[in-house]
């Protein structure tokens, strides 16, 4: 029997007004529904999730913690944007000092401040020098093999080859979520970087969605499955049913898109079809593990540990310095993350504990409760955020932000290129989003 068919919106039954529906209710949606509803926009937005905030995630089952398993920080509190919208709902945020970092070597021992600094200023050297080889190559290639190349002929001794491995997996793979053989080496870096302070939310990023959702039409449970649209208007196909509008947004993550979930009638034009293929869609991980009692370093931020295998564990944050519980926040992304997602929760807090132990002695206690993320299998995620593997370009990103027929549009942190792969990103995506509906 086929779905029951549900007309919730369409034209005329909105009191004249135009009507449209946003697909998604992250925060590039919501900023879109806001500022349209605001404006007099008849707006339904259809969300698979039981919930709002979409890679915005704040969880409260850890005795009533908020924390975050998606988004943590506003990288750079220069620009007004996200600082705007905090103070607007009254959100308090504490500073990240990265300069508060200490780092750990395999054997657990504890590197000095001079080690540190010279690691770091020869790892910044090498990214630049790498960088200005790769404006001498006539293609693109991949960070990792472009190192390999550049790196030809040097011997590293097996400390320097860890050091190398823990310096590109924090400071690249972390923040960029894929493995350097994955990112471009020509723009894996794209985008401005915004001056000011990293900060999070003591009481939860979801702050910011909850105040933009409030007063919203949301639909939850709504799981898009087809998109109809032409010159009269949208069609949009869910499980329970078909919503029809003037207008439709799409803010579904890259790799939703990417997966075929979707079937867009008629399908995307090619050129959008192909930036969809060349862009990654990266995934970085979460474990949260709440400790009877601090056992590390108090007042250091970052907490480092130059694992023998890259990416094992190799960051955490000192949630003790920042909210004062004693909690630790374990990072791991790429292809490391994507092995750690197909284990159980018991085999990897076990192998984030024996990395715990080897820094700090095996009479630290257990974990007394944890949280663990799993972004890659997540259907309504397929990833945690959006980059450019070798050959994408910032291009492809505004090929995807395009509009088709002035009737579907794009947002999401994915189609922003000053930003991308944040929720600044996502956020002026979806405020841009609205302007050009409005403007149409
Ligand atoms: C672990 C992790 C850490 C991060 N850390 C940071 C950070 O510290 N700072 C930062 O700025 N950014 C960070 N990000 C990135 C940031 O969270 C995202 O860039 C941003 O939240 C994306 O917003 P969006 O609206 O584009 O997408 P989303 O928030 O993913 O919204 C899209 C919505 O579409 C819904 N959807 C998917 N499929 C369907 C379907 N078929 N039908 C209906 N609805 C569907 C989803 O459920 C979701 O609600 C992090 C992300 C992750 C995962």
């Amino acid at each position: 029997m086929p779905p029951p068919t549900k007309t919730l919106l369409s034209v005329g039954e909105s009191n004249g007004r135009p009507t449209t529906l946003v697909l998604g209710a992250g925060m590039a949606g919501l900023a879109a529904a806001r500022t349209l509803t605001d404006a007099g926009y008849a707006v339904t937005i259809l969300e698979a999730r039981d919930r709002i905030g979409g890679r915005i995630w704040t969880n409260r089952t850890l005795d009533g913690l908020a924390l975050d398993l998606g988004a943590s920080w506003i990288h750079g509190t220069d620009h007004p944007a996200l600082p705007t919208l905090a103070r607007r709902y009254n959100a308090t945020t504490v500073m990240t000092d990265y300069d508060r970092h200490t780092v750990y070597d395999s054997n657990g021992r504890l590197l000095d401040d001079d080690e540190l600094e010279e690691m770091e200023e020869a790892f910044a050297e090498l990214l630049e020098e790498l960088q200005e080889w790769g404006e001498e190559q006539e293609d693109d290639l991949s960070l990792q093999r472009a190192l390999d190349q550049f790196l030809q002929g040097e011997s590293l001794t097996a400390e320097e080859r860890r050091q190398l491995n823990y310096a590109i997996n924090t400071t690249l793979e972390h923040e960029f979520a894929a493995d350097a053989a994955q990112l471009s080496l020509w723009y894996f870096d794209e985008g401005e970087e915004i001056e000011g302070d990293d900060v999070i939310f003591p009481n939860g990023y979801d702050q910011l969605t909850s105040g933009l959702a409030t007063g919203l039409d949301v639909r939850l449970g709504q799981v898009v499955q087809r998109v109809a649209y032409g010159a009269d208007g949208v069609e949009v196909t869910t499980a329970q049913g078909t919503f029809t509008a003037d207008y439709a947004l799409v803010t579904l993550p890259l790799g939703v898109l990417q997966s075929g979930d979707i079937d867009f009638a008629p399908p995307l034009p090619p050129a959008k079809q192909e930036a969809i293929g060349r862009l990654g869609m990266g995934l970085l991980n979460k474990l949260y593990l709440r400790f009877p009692e601090v056992f590390w370093e108090e007042e250091s931020h970052l907490l480092g540990y130059m694992a023998a295998e890259k990416g094992q564990w190799g960051e955490w944050l000192n949630l003790y310095a920042l909210l004062g519980e004693p909690v630790l926040l374990g990072f791991n992304a790429g292809s490391y993350g994507r092995q750690l997602e197909t284990l159980s929760d018991e085999q990897i807090i076990a192998s984030a504990m024996q990395v715990l132990r080897t820094i700090y002695g095996a009479d630290i206690p257990n974990p007394t409760s944890h949280l663990i993320t799993r972004w890659a299998t997540d259907p309504f995620a397929r990833g945690s955020y959006s980059y450019l593997a070798p050959h994408a370009t910032p291009a492809d990103r505004t090929t995807l932000a395009e509009p088709i027929d002035e009737v579907l549009f794009f947002a999401g942190e994915a189609t922003w290129a000053d930003a991308p792969a944040t929720v600044h990103g996502a956020y002026l995506s979806g405020l841009h989003a609205a302007e050009l509906i409005q403007n149409t």
